[in-house]
Parts: structure tokens; C-alpha cells; sequence
């Protein structure tokens, strides 16, 4: 009987925390249902509990202030400049950087706050947001960066923030105070930055889409279309090949929830790889070096990397064992083959923590941590 009350509680006792992760994760702000009902409604900007931190050998990144469900909104931001396109078919960066850089585009202070921290973060190879050619997003763990400077814009717009490029407020007075809200607006040539470094900016920082969240877009009726843009507190998350949250575009907003159960104090990672994530650790490092200039050290790469090292240990030890058993079964005096053999199963035992066992547990054991590896990364 008591050890079935103990059972009992603890059933009562994990009920109670499963309960109190659903009531966190219900009373969680989330975005406003109408915005899958009604095409002209775009989410809210939101920042959850989130914050900006050093990340070593990344430069900035963004960290959870708490403990975080799978799912939880983290960040809701609309763009810096944006570009639409039929779907499916992605606008390039020259298309961004000609629209941005174009006599109709306006910026609030807020956004070229934002635009000026992205250049010089790319000047610092503090890189650290996302870019994206096809269905991703970017940012690095630019390596490059050690900069413990931690100053970021207003992670929030200020309110009345409408259109990106500062299209007039058409028709309400509540629209016209909306946007006179947002502060006054200036052209691309007044602020400071030059087409050049602008293009580091976007090359770095962008992401592209080939449309927008589908439930939300096809429950509304809003036309699908595809994008690429620049998001300023999204361009805050770095690199992870295993990334723990999600990201998507709504309306021209971006969305980030977390992917996972995450403690406070966790990194939040996106993927800047797309479809690209699914290409096997070396394609993987040579296009996050090529594309954003630093070496990818996540769990998965990490866990890819021991596996491999622990295949290539197996497949020498399978064919010293073959080449031994051979010449033992030839008689042969020098045993060259098995002199070799030895000598790796103590090198193994060494790489392998193993105290004193036979071949054959070895073996199994090394083949249990390359499986184990190969499952870690099996997501
Ligand atoms: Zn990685």
C-alpha cells in the first residue's frame, strides 16, 4: 500500500507540474486570433522573456530570462525593409538593397537605429543574425566578434509603427496618428550609410522566405507571397544546426517561438541553413564558413564530429582485427598485424575511458557511443 501511495503521489506530484507548464504555456501572451481571420490585421510587435548576452565566441546573442515552453512566443517584429515576390520565388539582395536604398523608402528613428547597429556589427564581425537564401534565416555565430558590447536598440517599436518604407497613413485620422506616433521619417541617403556597407548589412542579416505561415494566410484569405528581409531584433539569433526555436513571417512580421522545454538562461538559436541543415557536418561547416565566416560548434556539430572520429577508429580496428586473425591463421612468426591490432585496442581503451576489457567489449562499446551519437543527431 505505501509504495502504491508513494507511486500515487508522485503521479499527483508530476500531474501538478504538467499542469503548471500547461497553465504557463495558456497564460503566455500569444498572438491575436484575428490576425487568422482578417488579412489587414498584423500581429502585434512583442518581446517575451528574452534578453540580449555575450555569447563566447559568438559575440551577442539572445538568451531565455526563464524557463520556456515548446511553442511560447518569444518575438514578434516587424521589418526593417522588406520585398515581396510571387510564391515560392524569393527576391534576391540586390532587389532589397535597391528598395531600401530607393528615393520612396522612409525610416523611422527606430529603424535606423536599427539598420546602423546590423552595418556596425558587420564592420566589428560581431554578424550575429540571420540570413537566409532559401527557406532560412541566418545569423551567425560569428566568431570573428569578441565584443562584450551588449547595447542594443529598443527591441520594441515605437507604437504606431506601420509599413516599413513609410507609406502614408491612408485615410483614419487614426491611421495618420498612428504613423505621426511612429515619429518622422527620413530617406536612406540621410542616414548615414553608404550602399556599401549596407550590403555587408544585408548579406549577413537578411532571410528569405517563400511564404508566409499557412494557417494563418490561407485562414485569412491574405495572399501568399514570398519574401526576404531584415528583422533588427531577430538578426540578434545566432547559429545552431539543432536550433531550439522557430521562425516564421506573418504578414511582413516575424515570428520566433521557442521550439523546445528550454531553461532560463538557455541560447536561443535559429538555423540559418534552411533545408541546407539536412546536408551531412562538413557541407554544413564549409557553407556556414563560406556564407557568415565562422566555424559552427553546436551540440549536433559537435556530436557529428565524435561520431565520426569514433567510425574511423571502428573501421581501423575491424581491419587490423581481419589482417590479425589472417596472419594467425597462417602461423606466421611476425605478427606485424597483430602487434598493430594491440597496440590501437590500448589506444582505444585510452580515447574510451575503458579499463581492462576484451576486444569484443570494446567493440560493442565504441559501436554504442557512435549509435548513440547517431541518434543525438537523428532529429
Ligand atoms: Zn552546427
Amino acid at each position: 500500500m505505501r509504495s502504491l501511495t508513494q507511486a500515487a503521489s508522485g503521479v499527483t506530484a508530476a500531474a501538478g507540474a504538467v499542469t503548471a507548464a500547461a497553465d504557463t504555456a495558456a497564460t503566455a501572451p500569444d498572438l491575436d486570433p484575428q490576425v487568422y481571420l482578417d488579412p489587414s490585421v498584423s500581429p502585434a510587435a512583442f518581446v517575451g522573456p528574452i534578453a540580449v548576452k555575450h555569447i563566447p565566441g559568438k559575440g551577442r546573442g539572445l538568451v531565455a530570462t526563464q524557463q520556456l515552453q515548446p511553442g511560447q512566443l518569444l518575438l514578434v517584429t516587424p521589418p526593417l525593409a522588406l520585398v515581396e515576390a510571387d510564391l515560392g520565388e524569393i527576391p534576391d539582395h540586390d532587389e532589397l538593397q535597391e528598395v531600401m536604398c530607393s528615393s520612396g523608402a522612409q525610416y523611422t528613428s527606430w529603424q535606423a537605429a536599427w539598420l546602423q547597429a546590423l552595418v556596425c556589427s558587420v564592420e566589428h564581425g560581431n554578424s550575429s543574425s540571420s540570413s537566409s537564401s532559401s527557406s532560412s534565416s541566418s545569423s551567425s555565430s560569428s566568431s570573428s566578434s569578441s565584443s562584450t558590447d551588449l547595447s542594443v536598440p529598443d527591441m520594441l517599436p515605437p507604437a504606431g509603427y506601420s509599413s516599413w518604407y513609410g507609406e502614408p497613413a491612408a485615410g483614419s485620422t487614426a491611421a495618420a496618428a498612428a504613423a505621426a506616433a511612429a515619429g518622422p521619417r527620413v530617406p536612406f541617403q540621410e542616414l548615414g550609410l553608404d550602399e556599401e556597407r549596407l550590403w555587408g548589412a544585408i548579406v549577413l542579416n537578411c532571410y528569405g522566405e517563400g511564404f508566409q505561415d499557412l494557417p494563418a494566410t490561407l485562414c485569412s484569405g491574405a495572399p501568399i507571397n514570398s519574401q526576404l528581409g531584415l528583422w533588427g531584433p531577430f538578426a540578434l539569433l545566432n547559429h545552431s544546426c539543432c536550433p531550439n526555436t522557430v521562425n516564421y513571417t506573418l504578414r511582413d512580421s516575424m515570428v520566433v517561438r521557442a521550439a523546445a522545454a528550454l531553461p532560463a538562461g538557455a541560447e536561443l538559436c535559429i538555423n540559418y541553413l534552411g533545408r541546407g541543415a539536412l546536408r551531412p557536418l562538413s557541407q554544413r561547416q564549409l557553407e556556414l564558413e563560406a556564407c557568415y565566416g565562422f566555424k559552427c560548434s553546436c551540440d549536433r556539430c559537435q556530436a557529428e564530429a565524435a561520431a565520426a572520429d569514433k567510425a574511423a577508429d571502428l573501421h581501423v580496428f575491424h581491419a587490423l582485427r581481419r589482417a590479425s586473425v589472417a596472419q594467425q591463421s597462417r602461423g606466421e612468426d611476425s605478427l606485424e598485424a597483430t602487434a598493430a591490432f594491440e597496440k590501437l585496442v590500448e589506444a582505444l581503451r585510452v580515447r574510451y575511458g575503458q579499463q581492462v576489457v576484451q576486444d569484443e567489449q570494446l567493440l560493442s562499446a565504441m559501436a554504442a557511443a557512435s549509435s548513440q551519437a547517431a541518434a543525438m543527431v537523428a532529429f
